[in-house]
């Protein structure tokens, strides 16, 4: 799947829009930063060869009105922090450390040169690789891009996602479902998991278990998205029309998996132009996001740039029986809180796909491998992380 997928184009936004986009290609630090010695304290600028005597204070620093005269021998001047180090001084003396009498400072003994100030480059040198291409742009990231003097930022594109339900039985949130209805939880779900991911998300709504109707909103979706997603119609019941409709507009590639929850998930790239792909996902909602988290979530990382498609994993301890399906990989949804240094996991309860119960407050996926036996209590095995348990 990822090989079909691809990397979005560049954009450049503005520093006000960075924040969780991620970068398009190395930033290197045109010049070095601080670009002047810049006083780490208030005090005094010296010369560490005066150290001990009393000096005349010819004048002030302070952040942003540097001081013209230069510090020559039995001379000082006040400083501020951020101030600029004046010429000829090669320490900084904090002024809790002097005694002042008029225009007379007395300073200490034994200062040593390149004290309480920071030197050139001492952050950032010049040419230094700063941040690299694929790297997620958080406020760390803002604020230097933000220092080296840089107001636009390429980042890859968001993928643009249409999202649609299927079935005849969905209705609107809200609507009073009638015999055999039910709400159409997918939508609003996946919605959150999209962005949660990086998408832009088009909601095309319910389409009904119709092959036209559903088949013209997909092709006027398709238009400007880079993605559909798509829930429910998999399976192989008459009713489900999306694994055809996906087969007539290009190729699928893979039409069912050996997961569970998840079995009829579906993956194809569309003919026309650029390149689109397309993921029916099931209807059952723990199906919908499991696959979402498996699946989609990596390819939508990967159309971003982003170095790092797959969540983190990480050791945890089984608190309880991990039973199999005979034939599928399981990705059983587990709760994490911390014992002494490390993790345990215990089972959300049943883990039947159509309740997202079992995915509410889950910290994490366990995936248990078919066959006979199983993953026993006590057991340590990597998990893979949705989200950190909070710190009781
Ligand atoms: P399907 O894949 O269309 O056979 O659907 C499998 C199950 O998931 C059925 O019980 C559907 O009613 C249910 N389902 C399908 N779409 C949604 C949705 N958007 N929200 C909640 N449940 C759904
Ligand atoms: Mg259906």
């Amino acid at each position: 799947m990822l090989s079909h997928t691809p990397v979005l184009g560049v954009e450049h936004v503005t520093l006000a829009d960075a924040h969780g986009r991620v970068l398009a290609g190395d930033l290197t630090a045109g010049s070095p930063l601080p670009a002047f010695p810049s006083s780490a304290v208030d005090g005094y600028a010296v010369r560490a060869a005066d150290s001990g005597r009393t000096l005349r204070v010819v004048g002030e620093s302070a952040a942003g009105r540097p001081l013209a005269e230069r510090i020559g021998e039995g001379t000082a001047a006040r400083i501020l922090t951020g101030g600029v180090l004046p010429d000829g001084a090669d320490c900084v003396v904090m002024i809790e450390e002097v005694s002042l009498d008029g225009e007379l400072v007395t300073i200490p003994r034994g200062l040593r040169q390149g004290t309480n100030f920071h030197a050139v480059g001492a952050d950032l040198r010049a040419g230094e690789k700063v941040l690299s291409g694929g790297t997620q742009l958080g406020p760390a990231e803002i604020g230097l891009a933000a220092a080296m003097g840089l107001p636009l930022l390429p980042v890859h594109r968001r993928p643009r996602v249409a999202l649609m339900s299927t079935g005849d039985e969905l209705v609107e949130v809200g609507k009073t479902p009638g015999r055999g209805q039910i709400q159409d939880s997918n939508r609003w779900a996946l919605l959150g998991a999209l962005r949660e991911a990086g998408a832009e998300v088009r909601l095309l709504g319910i389409a009904p278990d119709e092959p036209e109707p559903l088949r013209r909103l997909v092709l006027d979706a398709l238009g400007d998205a880079d993605v559909l997603v798509t829930s429910g119609g998999v399976s192989v019941g008459t009713h489900d029309l999306v694994k055809p409709l996906l087969e007539s507009l290009g190729t699928v590639h893979i039409g069912r998996v050996k997961l569970k929850p998840g079995k009829p998930f579906t993956f194809a790239t569309l003919d026309g132009e650029g390149r689109k792909i397309a993921f029916g996902l099931p209807g059952f909602p723990v199906s919908s996001l499991v696959t979402f988290e498996v699946f989609v979530r990596p390819a939508l990382r990967k159309m971003q740039g982003f170095a790092s498609l797959q969540r983190p994993t990480l050791p945890v301890r089984l608190a309880y029986d991990a039973i199999p399906s005979a034939d599928r990989t399981e990705y059983q949804r587990v709760t994490l809180r911390r014992e002494g240094s490390g993790l345990v996991a215990q089972s959300t309860g049943s883990q039947s796909s159509s309740r997202l119960m079992s995915l509410a407050g889950a910290h994490a996926l366990v995936r248990v491998p078919p066959g006979d036996h199983g993953i026993k209590s006590g057991s340590v095995v990597e998990a893979m992380v949705l989200a950190l348990p909070d710190v009781q």
